[in-house]
This record gives C-alpha cells, structure tokens and sequence, in this order.
C-alpha cells in the first residue's frame, strides 16, 4: 500500500474500506485473550468476502454507492437520494459486545444522536466539495406519511427547492377504465327456488350467496372421498332417526313406546341395517369393503343407540311427525321445506327438530342478522296455524357428545327436567316476542331476495366466507377493501 499522498482514488478507497475489515476483525480480541493466527485469518477471510464495497468505476458513467463508500470520489457530478430528516443521519444500532460507555469514549457510530449527525456533517461536506455539482433530494411523502428534508443537509446546501419542471416525470394520464357500481336489480319472478330454507339463510350471511345459489345454481365442488362422504353419512344418520321414529315405518311413536322397548340396541341395528341397504346408491356396496360397511354400521348403531338413550331422559311427547313437509308462500316465494321431525310436547305446544352431527350453535339464530334461519322459518311458516310453537332445537348428535341446544319455553318441564338450571335452554326460553322478531326478519330476508337484492355482502367477513364456495364468482378477496366498514349491514336490506 503506498502512502496517503501518492495512492490514487481507487487505491485510497481499497485502504479506507480494509481498514474497516481489520476494524471489524479486530473485535475478535475483545476480552483481552490472544487469538491464534490461524483463527484471525480465518475471520480476515470471511470478514473480506462478507465486505460491500464499490470502487469508482473509470468507465461507467454512474456509479451507485452508499455515503460511506465515496470516500475519495471525484466525480463530474453527484445526485444524494433519500435527504430526508429520517433517512440522515443514517440511524443504527450501538455494537452488542462493547459497553456503551466504551463506544461513546470511542465515539463510535450511533453511540450518541451527536456523533452520528457529526459523522453526516462531515460525509455531507465531503461529498459537497468531491463533484462541481451536488443534488440532495427527498421524496416528500413516505409510506402516505409527509416526509421532512434532513436537518445536516439543509444546514449545509440550504432549504430544499422544488424540483425544476424539466426532471418532473410526466403527469400520470387519467385511468382509461371508471369505476362504476353497479346498483341494477333483477327481481325474481316468483314461483318456486330451488334450496329450502337454505335460500334465506344465505341471504342473510350475504345475499350475492343466496341470489349466486337459488337464481344461477353455483355451487361448489365436493372433494373426492375415500369411502362415504360427510353428506352421505348424514343422509344414513336421518334415516336411521327417520326409521326409528316412524310409526308408519314401524318406529316408535311416543316417549312411552320408546321405553318400552326391551331390546334398545337390536332395536337400532334393525334399522341402521335398512338405512344401509335403502340409501347407499346402487353399485356402492360393491365399491365398499364389507368391513368398512360393517364399520359404518356399528358406528351409527353405537351413536343412535345412544341418542335415544338421551331421548329416554325427556318429559313424556309424542312424534307428531318426522321428514314434514309444507311449502309455504313468503312475500310470493314459494318454499319447499322438510323438518327432520316434530314432536308434541305435555303441554300440547309443538317441537321442531333438526338433527346435526356436526357443531352447531343456537347463537346462529340471533338479530339483528342471524347466520341461520332455518329452525326459525320452521317456526314460524312450517307450522300449522293454530299450532303453539313450544320450542326449537338441534338435536346434537355426536359420539359422546349427544344434547338438545336451542330455545325453548320451558325446557325443565316439557323437554328434559333433568336439564341444567346453567343450561342456555333454561337461561335463554323461547319468547312469543321472539317468534315475533324472527318472522319479521325473515319476511325482510324474502322481499329482499325477491327484489333481486344481491349484493355481495357477507354477514362477518371473513369468517362467513370460510366455508363458502363461491370466492372465484363473488370475487371478495379484491372486494374485501372497498367493502370496508359496509361489511354486515345489509343481509335482509329493506327495499
Ligand atoms: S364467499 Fe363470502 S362474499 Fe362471496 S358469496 Fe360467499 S359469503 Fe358472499
């Protein structure tokens, strides 16, 4: 290496930048300890191969480099980006190993909001006094917040001037296309839709659902299966229930016939035999090993047969009837509706039951936008008029976990006097008023389907949307921001 006053530009760059290495290496003795030499050249090595540095290029006519690395440039020009108060002084962090104490004895960099504006001054001098001409630029917003231009600078080179017009980029031309929103309607018709109650309960989660669904018949596809599908295994589920309580299918009628009978387990197995060999699908049990079949079996026996041992806990009813079906008109649409069941209570009033085998909650019925209507709209347009609705309820059947859950007027007297006092169905009765509310609100959900409402407008992004099947045709991941704070607020929108 030549002295200071005899090596050229590169040269001088080549020192100041190994200098910094050995700096770096140099922290290897930190605690005093001698370190081999093999072990610092080693740490030489990887510190030199880890090291930036961008000498001037003789024939490149722009270099780009960090403030530091110009050191000794003599340029026909320099152009400093980013001049704002945040960016320069260039913030950092102190070194890990050296007490601060240290480092600010050392006046090392960022030990002290002092020395790293000292170090800015000096590099900002020297850049002013290494090119005839110097720009110092700052973009004036940063991420959408306003930006300042940096103290050091505009102490040096003086208040920041807007950019000649010659260097402004062209104006952005106005966008070709215009947003438009779209607020047409088309009313549906009248007549019958296709999906049951399921058509007002999607236009209440979002009714681009219900309108996507009942009106153009999207739908999603099933994922392939090995074995029976989650639907097929409902379906063998409600038939079973359907055989047990039917006294048409010679079911049981009644709380007191189903204690009666003797032999609850040969009971159940009779009929879970039927429901396989009466609902799979031609061709299926070929397709199916045998001992999956038989599988399939035991499992419904073990979880019907433990349902109606839950059912035997109940207040003495009778099976008004199960699989009902009644087609009512709502604000001229016409439904197609089938309840799973309905029982006549003590009390003469009706129950409504809806079996699930998955998790379910009555929480899905509340106002002011429910994400469920289905038990309500039972309620309140399946049943004849001058029956008195006594209660609504799923009728939880799960391995282990077997309950009714739902609204009732007096569930310890007329459903299960066994029923927890903390229970929802004790602490949360089903009111007249209810009923009431729940009519009403489905009656708006009906008008605004048939007005051809369809906007899309989930009831809790993105937690509605989760399962829903509809996302590439809706397109709400690209809505999701536009929809904002306009998410939830629609569902059965008034006309
Ligand atoms: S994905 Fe969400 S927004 Fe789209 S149709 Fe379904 S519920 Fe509505």
């Amino acid at each position: 290496m030549g002295g200071a006053d005899t090596e050229g530009s590169e040269e001088f760059q080549v020192t100041w930048r190994l200098g910094r290495v050995l700096d770096d290496c140099a922290s290897l003795g930190f605690d005093g300890a001698p370190v081999p030499w093999r072990d610092f050249l080693e740490a030489f090595e990887r510190a030199g191969s880890q090291a930036l540095f961008a000498p001037e290029s003789q024939d490149a006519p722009i270099l780009i480099a960090g403030p530091a690395e110009t050191a000794g440039l003599a340029v026909d020009g320099i152009w400093f980006l980013g001049a704002s108060e945040d960016a320069w002084p260039a913030s950092g962090t102190t070194h890990p190993f050296l007490p601060i104490s240290v480092q600010r004895e050392a006046r090392m960099p960022h030990a002290a909001a002092q020395f790293d504006w000292d170090l800015a001054q000096a590099i900002t001098t020297r850049l002013t006094a290494s090119a005839p001409k110097v720009n110092f630029s700052y973009a004036r917003q940063t991420d959408e917040v306003e930006a300042r231009p940096s103290r050091v600078i505009a102490k040096i080179a003086g208040a920041p001037q807007a950019l000649p017009e010659a260097l402004r980029p062209a104006t952005v031309r106005e966008a070709a296309t215009k947003e438009w929103t779209d607020l047409s309607r088309v009313p549906f018709p009248g007549g019958k839709v296709r999906g049951g109650a399921r058509v007002l309960t999607s236009q209440s989660e979002c009714p681009f659902k219900a309108f996507a669904t009942a009106r153009l018949g999207a739908e999603g596809w099933d994922s392939a299966e090995a074995g029976l599908t989650a639907a097929q295994r409902g379906q063998l589920l409600h038939a079973v229930l359907k055989l047990a309580w039917d006294a048409n299918e010679s079911g049981v009628g009644s709380h007191a016939e189903l204690m009666a009978i003797a032999d609850l387990r040969g009971f159940v197995e009779e009929r879970v035999r039927r429901a396989l060999a009466e609902e799979l699908r031609h061709g299926e049990h070929e397709v199916m090993p045998p001992r999956y079949l038989e599988l399939e079996h035991v499992r419904l026996t073990n979880l019907v047969a433990e349902w109606l041992e839950y059912e035997k806990t109940r207040a003495p009813f009778k099976v008004e009837g199960t699989e009902v079906k009644r087609e009512p008109q709502i604000e001229g649409l016409d439904l197609n509706l089938r309840m799973d069941r309905v029982d006549r209570l003590k009390d003469g009033k009706l129950l409504v039951i809806d079996y699930k085998s998955g998790d379910v909650d009555p929480k899905m019925w509340e106002l002011p936008r429910p994400d469920d209507v289905q038990l309500p709209l039972y309620a309140g347009f399946a049943l004849d008029a001058e029956a008195e609705c006594g209660g609504l309820v799923f009728a939880k059947v799960r391995a282990g976990e077997v309950e009714f859950a739902g609204r009732v007027d007096d569930a310890k007297g007329t459903l299960r006097p066994k029923t927890s006092g903390n229970s929802n169905l004790v602490k949360k009765p089903l009111t007249p008023e209810q009923l009431t509310l729940w009519k009403e609100y489905i009656e708006k959900c009906a008008k605004s389907f048939m007005a051809g409402h369809a906007e899309v407008d989930p009831r809790d992004y993105p937690d509605t949307c989760k399962e829903c099947a509809l996302k590439t045709l809706c397109r709400i991941e690209e809505l999701q921001e536009q929809l904002g704070t306009s998410v939830g607020n629609q569902g059965g929108g008034d006309e």
